[in-house]
């Protein structure tokens, strides 16, 4: 399969990151951690070493991906973008939404968060995707929280509307809240880019770790191996 995502289940990490936790961020132990991204690589038939993290800020700088990139040193960005055949690119989330991109040229893992949101991150993936050459660009995002669910001050409502006025929304008590998704699919809409959320709220679904439920928790991972259909 070309996108993948884990969920908290059938992993090696002990509460309050049971079981499949695959951040090395978060305060569990790290041979619990590398269990799991072994078993992670192994799911997705990615050799351990062409398996790339990052160092996920909330910004918007992307990392590319090459021969010669080391897999033990995750760079500090919120986007990989690769051309080589069968390397896996992951990105961690827990609420945020994973984005995964594909082409036949390149692919590319995109952590999208209200700030990544805001500081144009999507777009910014596609226009570097494209600059490489990728035609038909195939998009999916997993696992996120929801518009019903993502309560944000006023604030911060207005601001997303000022981006973009599809993600401002509310959540089922008519509080202020952003839709991450909805606000994901429009951009990639008006790039011409098909692309679906899987329908999963990680802050509804007790199978997957979310921080706004848990705050002291795991991530699970989107995953995109290149040159898989
Ligand atoms: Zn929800």
């Amino acid at each position: 399969m070309k996108f993948y995502y884990t969920d908290r289940n059938g992993g090696a990490s002990a509460a309050p990151f049971a079981t499949f936790n695959l951040s090395t961020n978060v305060g569990d132990d790290p041979v619990a951690v590398a269990k799991n991204r072994a078993a992670l690589a192994a799911k997705v038939e990615v050799a351990p070493e062409k398996l790339f993290f990052m160092e996920q800020v909330h910004g918007n700088e992307i990392a590319i991906i090459d021969k010669e990139s080391d897999p033990s040193i995750s760079p500090t960005a919120d986007a990989l973008i690769t051309r080589e055949l069968n390397y896996g690119l992951a990105v961690m989330f827990a609420d945020c939404a994973p984005l995964l991109l594909s082409s036949k040229q390149v692919s590319a893992a995109v952590h999208v968060g209200r700030k990544g949101l805001l500081a144009d991150i999507v777009d910014k993936v596609l226009v570097q995707m494209r600059d490489m050459g990728a035609i038909g660009i195939s998009a999916q995002i997993g696992p996120t929280i929801c518009g019903k669910c993502y309560e944000v001050s006023e604030e911060m409502r207005d601001e997303a509307e000022e981006f973009m006025p599809i993600a401002a929304s509310q959540t089922r008590r008519s509080a202020p809240s952003i839709d991450i998704p909805k606000a994901i699919i429009s951009i990639l809409s008006t790039a011409q880019i098909p692309g679906k959320w899987n329908g999963v709220c990680t802050h509804e679904d007790q199978s997957f770790f979310s921080y706004r439920r848990d705050k002291l928790t795991g991530r699970q991972a989107g995953v995109v191996v290149h040159g898989r259909r």
